[in-house]
């Protein structure tokens, strides 16, 4: 996809509705959760490089797996009560956009499981030489 198809490119139903109004795909509707490919993955709405193919692993959980994000500042964190009890709810550093929760029942080095929704994220697969 070149830059210019991306900008023009609008984000779906579920994208919005997962990214704007904090919703949840349901565990294994996700196209990425299989996904083992190398590549990076970006924010579906600004394009923000978030995670990559390395931190990615099988939770088993039914979404997309990390135990990092691609950089310590690639996401930021806020307190969400919305079901009863305390969650971390992850969000692009860049342009808020709602991605997950994390847990910390992980593996190392980190411990974390950074649970994301597919529809939040595109995945840009790392060049082939
Ligand atoms: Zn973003």
């Amino acid at each position: 996809m070149s830059k210019q198809d991306k900008e023009k490119k609008q984000i779906s139903a579920e994208a919005y509705y997962v990214t704007q109004q904090h919703g949840t795909e349901p565990a294994f509707s996700g196209n990425l959760n299989d996904n083992k490919e190398p590549g990076e993955y970006v924010c579906v709405c600004c394009g923000s490089k978030l995670f990559d193919h390395t931190a990615k692993y099988d939770s088993g959980s039914g979404w997309p797996s990390f135990y990092k994000p691609f950089e310590k500042n690639s996401v930021a964190y806020s307190d969400d009560y919305e079901i009863g009890y305390l969650r971390k709810e992850v969000h692009c550093s860049k342009c808020s956009a709602h991605l997950g929760h994390v847990f910390d029942d992980g593996p190392q080095p980190t411990g974390l499981r950074y649970c994301i929704n597919s529809v939040a994220l595109d995945f840009i697969p790392e060049e082939k030489e």
